[in-house]
C-alpha cells in the first residue's frame, strides 16, 4: 500500500502531477475481472477467484470517474480487463466515456475472440482504436496458450475491426523463452500485408507472483530481426509517446514496437493510471494499488473530493520498479483487476 502524503494545493484544470513532475494524462480502466480465456502467462487454469459483481465499479461510476479525470487533464482511455468484451452491453460505456468532455482518444484491449460479432457496434460507440492479443498464428499452439481460445476466431476479428474503421490496429504479443519466440518472423512475415494501418508489438513477459515463464528481453528480438530486416527508429513525441520503442521495417513497411517493462524501464517518463475494476487506483503497474475510490464514491462523496483523494494517491505514485529480466522484485497483485 503506498503511504498518501501531503499534495500542494491544486485548482481544478490543473494537471494531474506527481512528486516527481510526471503528468499524467491516460487512463487505463480495467471493467472486469473475468476472461473467456485462460491465457497461460496472466492467469491460472482454473481462472480465479472473481471479484463478486457488487464489488465492480458499475457503468455510471466509471463514467463519472473518467468526467473527474479528463477535467484534471486525462485525454486518452483505454478500456482493458480481464475480457472487456465479456462486460455486458460494453457499447454503452464506450459511448458514455466517447461523449465525456475532454476524452481525445478512446482504445481498448481485447482477446478479440468476439470482434467478428462486436466490432461494428464497438465502432458505432465511439471506439477509436483497438489492441488485439495474438501470441501465435499456429492454430493449436493459440489453444494451449489461451486454454480454449480459437485463433481463427481472432484473426476475423481483426478484420472485423479493420473493415469497421477502427484502426490503426496493434496486435499486442507476448513472446516467451521456448514457448512461441520461434515465430517472431511468422509473425512480422503475416502481419506485413496490412502494414498501412497494423502495428506489431512485443510486450516483455512479466513476472506476477511466481515466475513461469522465460523473459525474452526486447533487444534480442531487434537483434533478430535485423539480421532480416532494415530497422528504421520513428521518433519519439514527448513524454505523452508511450511505452513503446517503434521501428519501422524498410522492406515491407511494418511497425514494430517494443514495450520493455523489464530490460527498458520507462518508469521516468511514465503517464499512465489505472483504474482496476473493484475501484482501486494503481498508480504504478508493479505496485499495490491506493485505497479505494469506489468507497468514496458509494460514500456520497463530491467531485471535488474525489479529485482531492486522486491528486493526492497521484502524488505519492511510486518512482518506479526494480523488476529485471532476471531478479529484481516481481509485480504485485493479479494482472486481470489490474487491466495490464
Ligand atoms: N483480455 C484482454 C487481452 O488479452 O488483450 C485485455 C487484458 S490483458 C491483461 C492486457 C494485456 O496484458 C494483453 O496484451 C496481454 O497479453 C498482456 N499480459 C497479460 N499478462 C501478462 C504478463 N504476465 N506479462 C506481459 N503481458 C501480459
Ligand atoms: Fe484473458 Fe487477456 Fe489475461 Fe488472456 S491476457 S487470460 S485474454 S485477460
Amino acid at each position: 500500500m503506498t503511504g498518501l502524503l501531503p499534495t500542494p494545493t491544486l485548482t481544478r484544470r490543473q494537471p494531474l502531477v506527481d512528486r516527481l513532475g510526471r503528468v499524467h494524462t491516460y487512463l487505463r480502466v480495467s471493467v472486469t475481472d473475468r476472461c473467456n480465456f485462460r491465457c497461460v502467462y496472466c492467469m491460472p487454469p482454473e481462472g480465479l477467484n472473481w471479484q463478486p459483481r457488487e464489488d465492480l465499479l458499475t457503468y455510471e461510476e466509471i463514467g463519472r470517474l473518467v468526467g473527474v479525470f479528463a477535467e484534471m487533464g486525462v485525454q486518452k482511455v483505454r478500456l482493458t480487463g480481464g475480457e472487456p468484451t465479456v462486460r455486458s452491453d460494453i457499447e454503452a460505456l464506450i459511448a458514455q466515456i466517447a461523449s465525456c468532455k475532454g476524452i481525445l482518444d478512446l482504445a481498448m484491449t481485447t482477446n478479440g475472440h468476439t470482434l467478428a460479432r462486436l466490432a461494428p457496434r464497438l465502432a458505432r460507440a465511439g471506439l477509436n482504436r483497438i489492441n488485439v492479443s495474438l501470441d501465435t498464428l499456429r492454430p493449436e499452439r493459440f489453444g494451449r496458450v489461451t486454454r480454449g481460445g480459437q485463433l481463427t476466431r481472432v484473426l476475423e476479428g481483426i478484420e472485423a475491426a479493420r473493415q469497421a474503421g477502427i484502426t490503426p490496429i496493434k496486435i499486442n504479443v507476448v513472446l516467451m523463452k521456448d514457448e512461441n519466440d520461434d515465430e517472431l518472423f511468422e509473425l512480422v512475415e503475416y502481419f506485413a500485408q496490412w502494414a498501412q494501418d497494423t502495428e506489431l508489438r512485443f510486450i516483455e513477459y512479466m513476472p506476477f507472483g511466481k515466475r513461469r515463464h522465460g523473459t525474452v528481453p526486447s533487444h534480442s528480438l531487434r537483434d533478430r530481426l535485423s539480421q532480416q530486416y532494415t530497422l528504421c527508429a520513428q521518433p519519439q513525441h514527448g513524454t505523452s509517446a508511450g511505452p513503446a520503442s517503434t521501428w519501422t521495417l524498410a522492406e515491407n513497411s511494418l511497425k514494430v514496437g517494443f514495450i520493455s517493462p523489464l530490460s527498458e524501464h520507462f518508469c521516468a517518463t511514465c503517464n499512465r493510471l489505472r483504474l482496476m475494476c473493484d475501484g482501486h487506483l494503481r498508480t504504478c503497474l508493479a505496485h499495490d494499488d491506493t485505497p479505494s475510490l469506489r468507497d468514496l464514491l458509494r460514500s456520497g462523496a463530491t467531485d471535488h473530493a474525489l479529485e482531492d483523494a486522486i491528486r493526492a494517491m497521484v502524488y505519492a505514485k511510486p518512482d518506479g520498479h526494480d523488476a529485471q529480466i532476471n531478479g529484481g522484485t516481481h509485480f504485485e497483485g493479479v494482472m486481470t483487476r489490474i487491466g495490464g
